[in-house]
């Protein structure tokens, strides 16, 4: 159970959606995937169309369900959520679909693992608003379409790379989230504070930001235990110096790296050289599946500059071996 982990874990919901941005104007970062969809919201409000199926990509905590939720807002409709593994049969988003008001968005996370028999009622859906359904069985099934409302489907993924072409070519808009700069995650964790009524100063906000991998759903849980820290072990508030010594204490270095990141790095190097190493060879020697590497741990290693993916496996850089203070092999 990772403090820094990047997935939502369930009893945390509830303050996550409290700190929820509901308006754009409220979405911090992001700057060029905000400006697009001010525009196409705009747009689409004007015409009082639904707004086009737009997909949400990148790894998790970013701001995917946040963003599902403020596109609602913003279009001033209701939203239904569900998930990718929550819908096993064609039935089942028929449902849905069937449940929807014009212009109402529907959010699906992790759509990249949809079954296929739900991929099929999800194409004629998208492209002409029908539903194409199978009832009955054997000699007297037949086939019904019914008409649907105009709708929005916001799907959200770790990766693109995940759909299927048909379903990724439906989609009018595609968004890819970025992680989040030091700047960005310090007025995240300023507002946060705000909201739950904690006392931080701002080199204090500025710790936990730079801690926080880039990204929000972590800066906010780092946040709530720094406050716990700060109330038993100084005053309650949070300063530059009682949230690093909060974030020593859990473990959490000045990178943000944990036992998984460095425990990831460090077997590259020790056991495989610094690599190439392949996926599933690192896989089986962390005891990680392979998805958590992917999609929760290498994403940000990679973008700090720690590892790299080369078409041979992924390797180290030298960042890596100065951060261990381990000397790298001459070749
Ligand atoms: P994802 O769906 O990508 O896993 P979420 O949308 O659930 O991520 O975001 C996790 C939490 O991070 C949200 O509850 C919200 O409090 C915070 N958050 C995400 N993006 C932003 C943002 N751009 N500005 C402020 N807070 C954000």
């Amino acid at each position: 159970d990772r403090l820094v982990s990047a997935i939502n874990r369930e009893p945390e919901e509830y303050h996550d959606r409290a700190m929820r941005p509901q308006y754009l104007q409220d979405y911090v970062g992001q700057p060029a995937v905000r400006e697009q969809m001010e525009i196409f919201i705009s747009a689409a409000r004007n015409r009082e169309d639904a707004l086009d199926h737009t997909l949400v990509f990148g790894p998790p905590g970013l701001g995917k369900t946040t963003l599902a939720n403020i596109i609602a807002s913003e279009m001033g409709v209701a939203i239904k959520s569900t998930s990718g593994p929550v819908l096993e049969k064609a039935g089942d988003i028929a449902a849905l679909l069937t449940n929807l008001e014009e212009g109402d968005v529907l959010f699906i996370d992790e759509i990249h693992r949809l079954s296929p028999a739900v991929e099929e009622v999800l194409y004629p859906a998208m492209e002409d608003y029908q539903l194409d359904i199978m009832i009955g069985e054997g000699p007297a099934a037949r086939s019904i379409k019914i008409d649907l409302p105009a709708f929005t489907l916001v799907g959200a993924t770790t990766r693109a790379g995940l759909l299927t072409s048909p379903l990724r070519d439906r989609f009018g808009i595609v968004q890819r989230l970025e992680f989040y700069s030091v700047e960005d995650l310090s007025s995240i964790v300023t507002r946060s504070a705000e909201l739950m009524q904690i006392d931080i100063e701002p080199h204090g906000a500025l710790e936990v930001a730079k801690r926080s991998r880039g990204t929000p759903r972590i800066a906010n849980r780092l946040l709530r235990r720094v406050r716990d820290f700060a109330q038993v072990k100084a005053d309650g508030v949070i300063s530059g110096d009682i949230a690093d010594q909060a974030l020593n204490m859990l473990n959490v270095d000045t990178h943000g790296f944990d036992h998984m990141d460095r425990r990831l790095l460090l077997t590259m190097i020790e056991k495989f050289g610094g690599g190439p190493v392949g996926v599933d060879n690192l896989s089986a020697a962390i005891g990680e599946e392979r998805d958590t590497i992917e999609d929760v741990l290498e994403p940000f290693l990679i973008q700090q500059g720690f590892m790299m993916r080369t078409p041979r496996g992924r390797m180290v850089t030298p960042q890596a071996y100065l951060h261990f203070g381990i000397s790298r092999p001459e070749n």
